[in-house]
């Protein structure tokens, strides 16, 4: 255990599982106090569990702003201020746009696009009064479309096109804006894809490479909110070796 943030408060969404799990781990490895947020409340216990550092629960579901605003107000009640937030929650719905079931677009929506603006609105007084950090888990579908994935390669792109306004906005007040962009991660990300088909192809691209490991994102979200106040890393783009 390393104590590059002692005394900073993380609020992590989407940590019971994949990169904001490996994320809320390295984090309170790295001294932090560590908010974390997901619906599977259970999956948050066992990883406060594991955490070498303190771990504050918070069941959250992103689409709701009630539950957005209630889980960012018992972090700093409970650790009184934030320093810095991960919004990582996200779901990938990939299919072709013809005939699309288009529930799955709203949720995609809701969850990557909407729920992170979100968090970011609930978060942001208190990261102005720390001059803290916003860190955007986007992809590299959030700079390359491709087909069978518009509508999540439009969520990650809104995510980009609202991360650089917010920069514009917050950085002469010591804010900073980071967009984290991965390639293929091994997490359970491609085993919500309803249609059979696009998940077998997820499945048989895994199998051609040495995915990511999430904790391989983890380490880039460290050394993103370690570096001194003058260094602002503003985007990183981290591709397995092996994907084109
Ligand atoms: P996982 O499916 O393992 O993790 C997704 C997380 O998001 C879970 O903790 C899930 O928790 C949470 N989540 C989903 N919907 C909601 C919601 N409505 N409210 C709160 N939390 C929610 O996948 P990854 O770890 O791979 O995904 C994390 C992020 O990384 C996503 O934004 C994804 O788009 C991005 N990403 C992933 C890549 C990959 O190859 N795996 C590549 C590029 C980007 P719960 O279900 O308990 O609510």
């Amino acid at each position: 255990m390393s104590n590059a943030l002692a005394g900073k408060v993380v609020f992590v969404t989407g940590a019971s599982s994949g990169i904001g799990e490996a994320t809320a781990l390295a984090l309170s490895a790295e001294g932090a106090q560590v908010a974390v947020g997901a619906r599977r409340a259970g999956r948050l216990e066992s990883l406060a569990d594991r955490a070498p550092g303190e771990v504050l629960t918070l069941e959250l579901d992103v689409t709701d702003q009630e539950s957005v605003r209630a889980a960012v107000a018992e972090t700093v009640e409970r650790f009184g201020a934030l320093d810095v937030l991960v919004n990582n929650a996200g779901v990938m719905l990939s299919g072709p746009i013809v005939g699309a079931d288009t529930t799955e677009w709203t949720r995609m929506v809701e969850t990557n696009l909407l729920g992170s603006m979100y968090t970011v609105h609930a978060a942001l007084p208190h990261l102005l009064e720390r001059k803290g950090t916003v860190l955007q888990i986007s992809s590299t579908s959030g700079r390359i479309a491709s087909a069978n994935s518009g509508v999540y390669a439009a969520t990650k792109f809104g995510i980009t096109a609202f991360s650089e306004a917010l920069r514009q906005e917050v950085t002469a007040q010591g804010v900073r804006v980071v967009v984290v962009e991965p390639g293929f991660v091994a997490t359970e990300l491609a085993g919500h894809i309803t249609d059979p088909a696009m998940r077998t192809a997820a499945q048989q691209m895994a199998a051609t490479m040495r995915t990511l490991q999430p904790e391989d994102i983890a380490a880039a979200v460290v050394y993103a909110v370690t570096q001194p106040e003058h260094v602002a890393v503003n985007e990183l783009l981290i591709r397995p070796t092996d994907q084109t």
